[in-house]
């Protein structure tokens, strides 16, 4: 199984011919370099975890080089319709579905979406980077009206023995029964103040084996920023010794599980 990373929230899981693609999007920062369009072609299926702009407004351009549906909740589904994408090429998903691709299961979770913390919201609405990046600012501000959050979802990739609990925000549904002791729990590291502490508990409460940290970058500024992540590391050692923590470069496939994919 191998899994790449192309900024933000933007993850492809691939087995074989099989290719499944979360929440595609193109960098829109000049410092790093985006996606190709190719990287995002000839999936087998695509998921949305939620209706943020930065998940959900390259759709209209890369459904095209798919034949393959797009998966996600009704709410971003109507947008998506609005956005010219075919119906025919949307499907409403639901808590609950598993779907199968290939060798792969996907099993379909509600989930939350982070609350921004006060001071995140200050730092980043006070910033001298809404002028140098007020070009994105205005996009953003149109997009964030066309593309409304909408339902949350996390996603379980199950592939022989392996699973990857996959989560496009760092929230979770208390009311929700996940998988515990995934092999891969993917954290989105960006969104409040406090990140180190409250993602150490979101971690805690999953008891994974490994640990991938994504979107933790300055993809969309002036909106996103670069978040540190060294401390997290250093505490995730100090405190879960027997996780390894995952940090993917933009495009580079890791192969994961080797030793358990036999
Ligand atoms: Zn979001």
């Amino acid at each position: 199984m191998k899994l790449t990373w192309y900024g933000t929230a933007s993850i492809k899981i691939t087995v074989g011919k099989t290719s499944l693609l979360f929440d595609p999007f193109f960098s829109l920062n000049p410092a790093i370099p985006p996606a190709h369009l190719e990287d995002f072609a000839k999936s087998t299926a695509i998921f949305i975890t939620h209706g943020h702009f930065d998940h959900l407004m390259h759709l209209p351009t890369i459904w095209k080089q798919n034949t393959c549906l797009i998966h996600c909740g009704s709410t971003v589904c109507n947008a998506l319709y609005r956005l010219g994408i075919p119906k025919n090429r949307i499907r409403t998903i639901a808590h609950g579905e598993e779907l199968k691709f290939g060798s792969l299961t996907v099993r379909i979770y509600r989930s939350r979406h982070i609350k921004f913390d006060l001071p995140i919201i200050m730092k980043t609405f006070f910033n001298i980077r809404i002028i140098r990046y007020f070009k994105n600012f205005k996009i953003f501000l149109q997009a964030n009206r066309a593309m409304p959050m909408g339902e949350v979802f996390a996603y379980e990739i199950i592939h022989k023995k392996t699973n990857i609990l996959h989560f496009g925000s760092l929230a979770f549904d208390d009311s929700v029964q996940y998988p515990q002791n995934p092999t891969l729990l993917t954290v989105p590291y960006q969104g409040r103040s406090d990140l180190e502490k409250y993602a150490m508990s979101f971690i805690l409460t999953f008891k994974p084996k490994a640990i991938l940290l994504h979107h933790f970058d300055d993809t969309f500024p002036p909106i996103s920023s670069a978040v540190n992540i060294e401390t997290f590391i250093k505490n995730a050692k100090s405190m879960l010794p027997t996780v390894p923590v995952i940090v993917p470069n933009y495009g580079k496939p890791i192969n994961l599980f080797e030793s358990h994919a036999k």
